[in-house]
């Protein structure tokens, strides 16, 4: 979770949305990314930190098998990154603050087509949530930042400046 809070960090910096990723097997972090395209202009909402994450995977590990993988999140998937996620078959997700306002790990698949409903993840919640939760605090209270302004999550990401 270091590692993806480093690209979340990376994101800032850069003006966007504080979301990181990494792919990493037993031993080591095999890909990286950062959400993008939402600095300037219209929000691109394909280009997120999971989905960026992935497409590097295929390019750099295409034969790996998914099932050992753990994709560490800075954030809660969203319902797009979710069924990415189960469908490129990867093992486990952990993730760090939860998204409120999107987030898909949650829904019940049980309603699913099967290729969603059987599809084997283990998810894990709040790893080092208080580190990423200030990247989100930094960026909603950062001046000029439109993306998801006054919204249901920059309320309640807001709504906890005390937690550390
Ligand atoms: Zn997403």
């Amino acid at each position: 979770m270091t590692a993806a809070l480093e690209m979340a960090e990376a994101a800032l910096a850069n003006g966007d949305f504080p979301v990181g990723c990494v792919i990493a097997d037993d031993s080591a972090v095999l890909v990286r990314s950062c959400r993008t395209g939402t600095a300037a202009g219209p929000p691109n909402e394909i280009d997120h930190a999971e989905i960026n994450t992935l497409k590097e995977l295929y390019v750099h590990a295409p034969l790996v098998d998914r099932t050992r993988l753990t994709l560490y999140c800075t954030m809660e998937p969203c319902l797009m990154c979710y069924g990415a996620i189960l469908l490129s078959g990867i093992g486990r997700v952990v993730y760090a603050y939860e998204d409120v306002m999107g987030g898909g790990s949650a829904c019940d698949r049980a309603g699913l087509p099967p290729l969603y409903r059987d599809a084997r993840l283990t998810v894990i919640s709040g790893v080092l949530r208080g580190e990423s939760l200030i990247l989100f605090q930094r960026f909603f209270t950062r001046t000029g930042n439109r993306y998801w302004a006054d919204s249901l999550l920059s309320r309640y990401t807001l709504d906890q400046m005390a937690v550390p």
